[in-house]
């Protein structure tokens, strides 16, 4: 089974970008680059704004061979659209249970007070960020005290 890149919505990545238990996959996006696990969510990107620099910088393909001999980019996004609620831990590995399980309570109910599961200082904002092409929106929920940041990419009205 193949699977689809939740920043550029390619749907022959080899993996799943992230497992159920939050590990990541380390596949570069033939299309977009992104690579899962790696350093761009490190880096400080989020799906959204990694498609925006990667779009303004002209869309192109990370392996050319890869490329369809017809190829719509909006076409492609779309595919976004049909990924899975998507759980992505990426701070410290120790505490990833503890962050699936702040995800899921925060993926229902952005409003509720959970602490931050990597330093316990404070309780862990939210900030939707709508993909309107794709009806989705990504959940950045981030610590103010330790600035550890998770992930959610979630239907746009759940
Ligand atoms: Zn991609
Ligand atoms: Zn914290």
């Amino acid at each position: 089974m193949k699977h689809i890149c939740p920043v550029c919505g390619y749907d022959e990545l080899q993996q799943a970008p992230y497992d159920a238990d939050g590990n990541e996959s380390f596949e570069i996006c033939h299309c977009c680059a992104f690579e899962f696990g790696f350093d761009d969510i490190h880096e400080g990107h989020t799906f959204e704004s990694y498609r925006n620099k990667w779009m303004s910088a002209g869309a192109t393909w990370f392996y050319e061979q890869s490329k369809p001999e017809v190829w719509e980019l909006n076409q492609q996004l779309k595919n976004i659209e049909r990924i899975q609620p998507m759980y992505i831990p990426f701070w410290k590995k120790r505490s990833t249970p503890k962050w699936i399980e702040a995800g899921k309570i925060l993926a229902s109910n952005s409003t509720d007070k959970v602490p931050c599961p990597e330093c316990g200082y404070h309780f862990l904002t939210v900030q939707d960020v709508p993909i309107m092409f794709a009806h989705k929106i990504e959940r950045i929920i981030s610590c103010p005290s330790c600035f550890a940041i998770k992930i959610i990419l979630l239907p746009y009205n759940s």
